[in-house]
This record gives structure tokens, sequence and C-alpha cells, in this order.
């Protein structure tokens, strides 16, 4: 294929990057964000899944097998189970502006100078050579489209790649140096690295399906045509004795990048925008793991069954074998897709380190020479965005001299792994600071040094020397000709393959001598205060105490120049009112409050990094060194106020409660009034219909002397039996008042259930005959002993009788029962009548409840009834319920205790 349509491709694949990267910022002047959610914060951290991925994966697995899975479990690991760590980095840097993993370190150890130039170093070190590896990449699997393979170092290539990555510098120069506040998110670098992932993983399952189904006929096809061959079969099982410990290691150490890879920290904890998205990540990016890698070992299969006898790059197969079948749309697309991948790495890396180079390295030099100190009324902000974009040119040129030098002897694979191991020698001084408040600063930089000269030596020099670089008879022989200082076998361990060798003599170095310089030794004050914060508080949910302070006093004036000089005077000014007003801090002293203070530092660690900024800001501000003991003080102060706003917070809730409690009780008070009023009401009316009628017959009679005299005894009768009705529903109302009021004491009386139910049977005699009914009675422990009422209770069966006796059709049945079960008795009575609606059944419980459509009133009807009945019955602790039943006709069973005592 054309080298030219290639490149062009490629050019213009970058221009759609820009153009998103571009857009998702305009889209951010308008305070909207395109990439402020999970999906893309899960995406974004794909960027780990590099050229290293895309091609060394399936390199790895058609030569070693399995293994290449490791690689990816350990960032599994990390973000589904072991986020909380992730999470404690994250608020940790938000509180402290913390923009780099170098910060991160030297933050934590007192914002100690050293230490930010030790990581920086070191992460410079150890990660170039991965930048080289995908600078590689791109440029062998360009070769391989463009079929000039073979060539010499002056091939078109070389020069391609010379511009790709020119181009490639320019993005990063233009997206990457936007602001000068490292701690602002870059955010259309992050929407196009989110878009380099979709397009890295749609290409790659694009080459696995074609190939699975295109060239082969499918999964079983392929696998069966690998197991014809011996050597395939051997690869996926386990062979090697140490085949365990390489597995260990590989997965620790990618559990190890994916925190503290530069890259990994730019994204996942320099870019995060809101910790919520963790928990997104927590499965996205997972599954993306998991989704990339399925086609791998069918890829690396079908390399294999194709290109026996090792006539093709296994690290290319991936485009290889498409390219040989004549699909050159499919194999462009694959090339941009590895490109995105590695395009992706690195522009967040070039990033990364430039933050490390440029705040710990470059500026703090430039800060130490008087010149620029003397010239502190010039724009700042200028000199930071250009010592930036030189950091830049400086990474990518470095990398590309490694790339020229050293990587191409290299298969993708290792020098990724070298990598890896460099900066797993964060792990102790990083973990260490987070969860021990012992670890001293002393100790981490003996452990860092102890572990970076020996990954040196382990892993950097014999690859060096693997290139020609170096003396090559070290590799044999050993360092100064001593064999137990060979490289690969340090003191002797041969049984270790080298990566595994490596980790395992400087993890244990380094831990080993951070442990020990930390236990005994003495820390400074400044120390102990970071340790504190990052242990315990910075880490709270809602860190709302602020330990406030320093007490640094400065001059107001002479901070907020500084603040000026690097961010601008609109910026600084604003956020010096934010601040003072959020804190009530006056504004127009001379000296500056000491929080304020502390603000400017913490708002130029963002942009210069925290140890620089440190530097800078003791300049304007008179630092009291404050002894141990107040330091302590300090945070024990801070301590108590988080204690005591715990406090005040429960406190408060509890308050809600009780309010909450009185109000439900007012609640209930007013619905008992409404209720009282009703009943009022009701009951006046009540009253005043008999009244009405005694008053209209009475004036009849009065105004009438010549009525003859039957009429007027007529008359008469009627106002008697009215002024009866009267008096019974005045009589009830008393009564249930009584009940109700709980001033009706019981006077208990044992009797036989026979007698009780005889005597309710004699008050109703009379009714009975007049309406021709019968009464049968079922009576199965007659002389079973109750603890009752008498009284009372008489008037609850009278109730219920008459009420039977008035529902029941003329002759009809009425069924009398009482029956013992239990320590109870359970009366019922039961007619033939129309029965109650379903709605109704417990509503005639309540007071002056008549059932709608009655056609039956009997004389002394007024729903008060059934409601004393009720009060009656729970009163001795029993309880009352109406049924109908199946074959028509009304119940009502009432349940009472045999004794009253017992309960
Ligand atoms: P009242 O004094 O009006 O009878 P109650 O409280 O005794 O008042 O009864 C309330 C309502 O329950 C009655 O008005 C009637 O509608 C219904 N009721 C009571 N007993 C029966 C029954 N055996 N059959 C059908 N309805 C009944």
């Amino acid at each position: 294929m054309s080298s030219w349509i290639i490149a062009g491709t490629a050019l213009g694949y970058l221009l759609l990057l820009s153009l998103l990267a571009w857009s998702a910022e305009s889209v951010r002047k308008k305070r909207k964000s395109w990439i402020n959610n999970g999906y893309v914060y899960a995406l974004s951290m794909a960027v780990y899944c590099t050229a290293w991925t895309y091609y060394g994966s399936v390199g790895r697995a058609a030569t070693s097998g399995l293994d290449f899975l490791t690689i990816y479990i350990g960032p599994t690991i990390l973000c589904a189970l072991f986020w909380p760590v992730l999470l404690k980095i994250i608020r940790i840097c938000r509180t402290q502006g913390i923009t780099s993993i170098a910060d991160l370190v030297s933050t934590r150890y007192g914002k100690n100078f050293s230490l930010a130039v030790l990581v920086t170093i070191f992460c410079v070190m150890g990660v170039i050579p991965y930048i080289a590896l995908q600078l590689k990449a791109i440029a062998t699997s360009f070769d391989l489209l463009a079929g000039t393979t073979g060539n010499t170092n002056q091939s078109i290539w070389k020069d391609s790649t010379f511009y790709g990555t020119l181009l490639l510098t320019i993005f990063i120069l233009f997206f990457g140096t936007r602001s000068v506040d490292a701690a602002e998110k870059h955010e259309g670098l992050i929407a196009a690295i989110a878009f380099e992932s979709v397009i890295k993983l749609v290409a790659f399952l694009a080459a696995g399906l074609f190939i699975t189904y295109g060239v082969f006929n499918g999964f079983s096809d392929l696998f069966q045509q690998a197991n014809a061959q011996p050597r395939l079969q051997q690869l996926f099982t386990f062979q090697e004795n140490n085949a365990y410990t390489s597995w260990f290691s590989m997965l620790t150490l990618s559990f190890f990048a994916m925190l503290f890879l530069p890259r990994q920290f730019q994204v996942n904890v320099v870019e995060n925008l809101d910790e919520n998205h963790l928990k997104t990540a927590g499965w996205v990016f997972p599954l993306y793991l998991f989704v990339i890698n399925l086609f791998v070992v069918p890829i690396a299969l079908a390399g294999s069954v194709l290109y026996p006898g090792a006539t093709a790059n296994p690290d290319l197969y991936v485009l290889n074998i498409p390219l040989d079948q004549g699909r050159h749309l499919l194999s462009l697309l694959i090339f941009i897709g590895g490109f995105s991948a590695a395009t992706g790495m690195i522009i967040v890396e070039t990033i990364a380190l430039t933050t490390m180079i440029s705040n710990h390295l470059a500026l703090p030099l430039l800060f130490s020479t008087n010149r620029l100190h003397q010239e502190s009324r010039r724009n700042l902000s200028a000199v930071v965005l250009w010592v930036r974009r030189g950091s830049i040119l400086l990474v990518i040129g470095l990398s590309l001299l490694y790339d020229k030098l050293v990587a191409e002897q290299y298969s993708l694979v290792s020098i990724g792994l070298v990598s890896f191991a460099a900066v797993a020698q964060l792990a102790p001084a990083v973990l260490g600071g987070l969860y021990w408040k012992g670890a001293s600063k002393n100790g981490a930089l003996a452990g860092l040094a102890a572990g970076f000269i020996c990954w040196m030596f382990t892993l950097l020099l014999p690859s060096l020397a693997g290139a020609g670089l170096l003396d090559n008879s070290i590799l044999e022989n050993g360092y100064f000709g001593i064999s137990w200082l060979r490289p690969d076998a340090l003191f002797g361990l041969t049984s270790l393959d080298p990566v595994s060798h490596s980790l395992f003599w400087s993890l244990l170095l380094n831990s080993g001598l951070f442990v020990l310089v930390s236990i005994n030794g003495q820390k400074g004050t400044r120390e102990t205060f970071q340790a504190e914060l990052f242990v315990d508080f910075l880490t709270k949910e809602k860190f709302e105490v602020e330990p406030a302070a320093w007490k640094n006093t400065a001059n107001l004036p002479a901070l907020r120049l500084l603040l000026q000089n690097f961010i601008g005077s609109e910026r600084a000014v604003s956020l010096f009112q934010k601040y003072a007003s959020r804190h009530q801090i006056p504004l127009n002293t001379t000296t500056a409050d000491p929080r304020l203070v502390q603000f400017t530092e913490k708002i130029l660690a963002g942009v210069i990094g925290s140890a620089s900024a440190h530097i800078l800001v003791s300049r304007v501000a008179k630092a009291e060194e404050l002894s141990m003991e107040e330091v302590l003080n300090l945070l024990r102060e801070s301590q108590q106020m988080m204690e005591l706003n715990k406090e005040l917070r429960r406190k408060s809730a509890e308050l809600t409660r009780v309010t909450e409690q009185l109000s439900a009780l007012n609640r209930q008070l007013m619905a008992m009034d409404e209720m009282k009023d009703e009943f009022l009401y009701t009951v006046t009316h009540e009253l005043r219909t008999p009244l009405t009628s005694i008053r209209a017959l009475t004036e009849l009679v009065h105004d009438n002397p010549e009525m003859p005299e039957n009429q007027k005894t007529e008359f008469l009768a009627a106002v008697v039996r009215e002024t009866e009705r009267l008096s019974h529903l005045i009589t009830q109302v008393l009564s249930l008042e009584r009940f109700e009021s709980g001033k009706q004491p019981l006077e208990l009386q044992t009797i036989q259930t026979k007698e009780l139910l005889d005597e309710a049977l004699s008050d109703i005699q009379p009714l009975v005959q007049q309406k021709k009914l019968r009464i049968q009675t079922q009576l199965t422990h007659p002389f079973q002993l109750i603890e009752l009422d008498p009284i009372l209770v008489r008037q609850v069966l009278y109730n219920l009788l008459t009420n039977a006796i008035r529902f029941s059709p003329e002759s009809g049945t009425i069924l009398f029962a009482a029956e013992v079960s239990g320590n109870h008795l359970e009366i019922s009575v039961s007619d033939q009548g129309k029965g109650i609606p379903e709605a109704a059944l417990e509503l005639i419980f309540d007071k002056f409840y008549q059932a709608p459509n009655q056609t039956l009133k009997k004389p002394e009807g007024s729903g008060l009834g059934l409601a004393i009945s009720k009060k009656i019955i729970e009163l001795h602790t029993g309880n009352i319920r109406a049924e109908n039943r199946e074959d028509g006709g009304a119940r009502f069973i009432f349940i009472l205790p045999l004794s009253q005592i017992n309960l």
C-alpha cells in the first residue's frame, strides 16, 4: 500500500482527534461537559491498553501462552476490589492540589524536594522506554503496511515516523498546555483519549472477527487446526516450574502499574471529575479489558497456523493476516486502531511526565536563581507555559532517541515490563504513606533509591547491554566480573525469569529499607503534620474542618502579587474574594490571615507543584516553624472540631426526629378534635328530631282544648314514646362518654355461661314473640365459669339480639351460640336478614353509623349500639367483629377471655 495513503489516513485521524478535542473544550466554555460521566472516565482509563496490548499481547500469546492475561487481571482486581485505595488518593490529591505521582510522594513526606526530584527522574527513566515502544509500534506497523520491510535506517518510514511524531507533538503542545494550572482538567484531551479507546477496541474486534470467521471457519475450526500442532498444544498448558512465580509477579506489576504509571495517575486521579465515576469504572473498565482480550488467543493461534516456522513477526499477526488476505481497507482500519492505542498512550504519558519535569525539575531550578525572583513583577505564567512546552519536546525527543538506539532490539512486551517494574518501586512509599503514619521521609528516600538502583542494575542496564550500548560481558560474567552480581541472578538466585528476579530483589530492598529507616529515624514537624493529614484527615467523606494553619503570616499585597504572577490578576483577585467570603476573612488588612497563606500555597501547588509552591510562599510569608507539640495540638483541635461537628449533626438529627413526632401527635389531636365536633353535631341533630315531634304534638293538644279524648290520648302516648327515645339516646351518649373516658369501672362477677345466655334471652322474649321468630341456642359448655361484668355484657347481647330481630324476616330463625375454645369464650349471633354491605363491616362499629338505605328503623335506633358494645368488649380485653354468612344474613361474633385476672 502506498505510504502516502497510510500517512494521509493517519494525518486525517489526528485532525479528527483535534477537532473532537477542540469541540469538547468549546462545549466546556458553555459550562457543559462531554466527559463528566463514569463511562468516559472508564474509557479514558483504558489508555492502559497501549500498542503493547494491541500488538504485543498477540505476540506474547503466540510465544509464551496465556500469561499475557495477567497484565489485565491486575488492573481488574484493583478497579473491582481495591478501588477504595484509588478513592483515597483522589480525595487527597483534590484537597491538596496534587497533580502528579511525584507531587503525591513529596507532599506526603513534608513537601520534600529531593523526593519529588527522585520520583520524577525515576518516572522519566522508567517511562521513556515505554513511549519509545509506542513509536516503535507505529513504525513497524506502518512499515508492514507500506511493504517497506527490510530497508535500512534511512528508509522513508523512519522519516514518516519522525513527521508523525512531530504532528503528535503539536497536538500535545496545543491541547496539553491550555492552562497554567495543571490541576485544571484537560477536557479536550480526555475526550480524545476516550474516543481513541473506542476506536482501538472496534478495530481490534474487527480484526478478530475477520480472522476467526473470514479466514477460518469460526472458533472450532481454528482450534482444531491449532490443536494439530504439538507446539501450540504445549503453549497453552503450564510447563515450566516457575510459571506460577512469573504469573504472580506479572500480576503484581500490573496492579501497581494501574496505580502508579504516570499516565494512569493522570487519568485516574488528576483528571477525575467526580469520585462517583469510580463506581461505574469499577465494572466498565474490567469489561473493556475483557472484551479487548477476547480475540487475542484466536489471532495468536491463527498466526501460528498460517505462518509456521516464524516467517512473520508474532507482534504483527493482527495486521499481517488481513493484509495477506488482500483486505486493504480492513488493514488500514487495524493500523489506525494500533495508531490510536499508541498515540493515546504517548499523549497522556507525555502530559504526565511534563507536569513532573516542569514542576519538580525545571521550575524549581529557575526559581532558585535569583534573577527570576527579582523580576517577580513579570508575568510568570508565560514562563511556566514555556517550561511545559520545553518539557514536552524533551520527553518526545528522548523517546525518539531511545527508539532509535535501543528499542529496535526488543519485542514490544519486554520493554513494557521494564517500565512496569520501574513504577512498582513507588508502591512502598505511596501505599505506606497512605496507611502508615510512621512512614518517614528518610525511609521513603532510602527505599526508593535502593529500589531504583536495583531496578537499574537488574533490568535497565541489561536491556542496554543487550542492545549493544554497554559491554555485553556483564550479562554473562556479572558486574565487575563478579559472578554473584550477574544482573539476572543476583546472589546466585537463578530460578526466576528476569522480570520476577528484578522485582523480587528491588521490592525486597526497597520495602525493607523503607520500613527499617522509618522505624529508626526522627521525623520533622511538617512531616508529622502531613502524615496525620494523609492517613486520617483528608480522606474523610466530607473534609469539613481543614486543620487550619501553619502560623504563617504574610504581607497581603505581596501574597496577592505572588499568585497574580502565575494566574493573572483577575483570577487571583476573584479567588481571594471567594475564599475570604467563604471563611469570613477580612481582605482590607496588610497582614494576611494564615488560612489565606495556606490557600495561596494550595493554588500555586496546582501550577508549579507543591514543593516549589512551598518555597515561593515561604519567601513572602514569615513562617514560624511550629514545635512538634503545637502541631499535635493543632491536629488534636481539628480532631475535636470534627467530633464536635459530628455531635452537632447527631443532635440536629435527633431534634428533627422529635419535631416529627410532635407534629404527628399534633395531627392526631386535630383529627380527634374534628371527630369531637362531628360527634357533637350528630348528637344535637339526633336530639332535635324527637324534640321537634314532642313540641308539635304538645302544641296541638294545647291549642285544641276541644280535641277528642281518644286522639288526645294517642298524641300524648306518642309524646311519651318520643321522650323515652330521647332519654334512651341521652343515656347512650352518656354511657359512651363514660366508656371512652375510662370512667366506667368493671364490676366483675363469676357466672356460668348458661346463666348469661338465659338472662339475655328473657330480655328479648316479647320482641321474638311479636315477630314469630325462632331462637336456636347452641351451648357447648353450659357450666363453664366466666368472669365478667354481667350488666354490661348483657347490654351487648341485648343490642346484638335486638339488631338481629330487627333485620330478621318474619318467622325466621336466629342462631345464638356460645363456645369455649382454649381460655376464651366465643359468642355469636346470626340472623337471616339482608346482611351488611362489605364496605360497612367495620364502619358499623363507629358512633352514629347507620348503614345506608335502611328501610327498617327501630324506635330506639341511634347508631350508637354497636359502638358501645365494642367499647364494652374492649374493656373486657376481648374483641368483636361482624361478618356476612354464606347463605345470607349477618353474624356478629365476640370473644372474651374466661378470666380477666389471668390476663
Ligand atoms: P342502631 O342503634 O342504629 O341499630 P347499631 O350501632 O346497633 O345502631 O347498628 C349500626 C348499623 O349496623 C345499623 O344501623 C345497621 O345498619 C347495621 N346492622 C347492625 N346489625 C345488623 C344486622 N344484624 N343485620 C344487618 N345490619 C345490621
